[in-house]
């Protein structure tokens, strides 16, 4: 972390036609559904995604009167490993708010929330902006849960508009993760966003997928005079619905604002919507402040106390972080900076990687095995399909076995490795037998070929045994061809040496 730069530092400024340079500040909050079975304070099922509309309810979520919430134990675990993964503090002792306001797909009126008491503090994320390592801190990771769904239609007969609420998604688990106010362009956002959704992939606590809507984004941006340091008037964005939404309304967002700002015009503090097809942001509403929401204590839930040793065994399960893990593939395999950061970029693709190096493995098996992971089997997979093909780690292993024994050349493992792809009956092994693939290394076989190919190419011998070292390249070929391309190299090496010395001598 000590080589990195804070966010920002080595940004460039946003200069208008007035020549005033502005400094972009961007603070992002991420919304994440936590991976759990049930709800956040319910035992309705959370896995609502492709239910029929209002399934998953019970009168918990669905807000009646008299019901008592509960607390989801896996919901605090996920989102405790969430703090410890972005280097928080956990904080001893938390507690739910409710957050009151009205909404259609809000049945109760509030959601529970936590405000002034939340679950992590003051964590911190390295993320790869053009090459260059940045941080930015993390300010705090809170629990709360989803709302419902609102869907607008229109009846095709009167062209009357109407909403329909689906309730599947109220109270599905969620965590805000806010990030402090040390981004400084788009790219910088984006590249936030991807490091905070890598490592929540690592350690399996959301699915991170942004079109299902289980990872959400908001964006706060203001911008400031270069040199000064007080923050301007900030706008929030919403309804971002990709990485590359993400960026590309943040940029359109501090041309609006600069644009303003060089009017000699002041922003509005507002909430800013995202509009895809139109490429812009439009005003919603303008932005309110907590006091809007009258966050009060959540009469229900007694505050959550966090056993030390409970979060020591969380912190204990958690997997290997991406940026650990990176680290650890360069140091302990050798690996270029880039192969390290490619075999590490999902949880998946890592995991596939060790368990077909095997344990054990050699700096020259490492090396082969990054070439033919990130070579041929990136050909043909991404990390979501690299665990759904017949070719296992294990069945990787047994044909780069074949290959580093010098039993088959890159042309034969090649051709197994596609039939290993292709179909799961044989082992890389059975191929080669059942094929007749095998390189030739038996002595007699390939000192006849030799033979043979000293008959037909004389001109080459005499020429090597003239001091032309070149011929023997010829010959090497020659008796290569004779052999149908299976013979070992190194084999029809060491034997044309020793015929041709025979040569020299006779
Ligand atoms: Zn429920």
């Amino acid at each position: 972390m000590s080589s990195s730069t804070k966010a920002g530092e080595a940004s460039a400024a946003t200069v208008g036609t007035t020549g005033i340079a502005y400094e972009t500040i961007i603070g992002l909050e991420v919304h994440a559904q936590l991976l759990t079975k049930s709800k956040m304070f319910c035992g309705c099922s959370a896995a609502y995604f492709s239910a029929p509309p209002n399934t998953h309810v019970c009168p918990v979520c669905l807000g009646l009167p008299g019901v008592l919430p509960v607390i989801n134990r896996a919901a605090v675990e996920a989102a405790t490993m969430t703090g410890l993964a972005l280097g928080c503090t956990i904080a001893p002792v938390n507690k739910f708010d409710r957050k009151n306001y009205f909404y259609p797909d809000l049945p109760k009126g509030y959601q529970i929330s936590q405000y002034d008491l939340p679950l992590a503090l003051g964590g911190e994320i390295t993320f790869t902006v053009g090459g260059e390592e940045k941080r930015a801190g993390i300010t705090r990771v809170h629990m709360e849960e989803d709302t419902g769904k609102n869907m607008h239609a229109s009846d095709p007969l009167t062209g009357e508009g109407y909403s329909l609420i689906d309730l599947n998604r109220a109270g599905v688990p969620l965590m805000e993760i806010v990030g402090e106010p040390d981004l400084r362009s788009p790219q910088e956002a984006a590249a936030y966003l991807t490091a905070i959704r890598q490592i929540l992939r690592y350690i399996g606590v959301s699915t991170g997928n942004m079109e299902e809507g289980a990872f959400r984004c908001d964006a706060n941006i203001s911008l400031r005079p270069v040199g000064t340091t007080t923050f301007g008037a900030k706008v929030e964005i919403k309804n971002m619905n990709s990485f590359r939404a993400v960026e590309r309304a943040i940029a359109f967002e501090v041309e609006r604002q600069r644009e303003i700002l060089d009017a000699g015009g002041t922003i509005a503090q507002e909430t800013r919507g995202w509009n895809e097809e139109q490429g812009r942001t439009l005003s919603q509403r303008s932005k309110e402040e907590a006091n809007d929401y009258r966050y009060f204590p959540e009469p229900d839930l007694p505050p959550l106390t966090m056993d030390e040793s409970w979060v020591a065994t969380i912190g204990a399960q958690m997997a290997e972080l991406p940026a650990a893990r990176r680290a650890r593939f360069a140091s302990q395999y050798g690996m270029r900076a880039e192969d390290a950061r490619t075999l590490t970029e999902s949880r998946a693709v890592a995991d596939y990687f060790e368990a077909a190096l095997g344990d054990n493995a050699t700096a020259e098996r490492a090396r082969l095995t990054v070439n033919w992971v990130s070579g041929p089997l990136f050909a043909r997979v991404n990390a979501e399909t690299i665990n759904a093909t017949p070719l296992t780690p294990e069945r990787l292993r047994g044909l780069l076995d074949l290959l580093e024994a010098g039993k088959i050349n890159r042309t034969v493992a090649q051709q197994v490795f596609d039939d290993l792809f292709d179909s799961a009956d044989e082992d890389a092994a059975a191929i080669v037998a059942r094929k007749g693939l095998g390189l030739v290394g038996d002595d007699g076989a390939i000192r006849e070929a030799v033979i043979q190919a000293f008959t037909a190419n004389q001109q080459s011998v005499a020429d090597f045994l003239g001091g032309k070292t070149a011929a023997k390249g010829r010959l090497v070929g020659a008796t290569m061809k004779l052999m149908g391309g299976r013979s070992d190299a190194k084999i029809v090496n060491r034997i044309l040496d020793e015929e041709l010395e025979k040569q020299r001598q006779g």
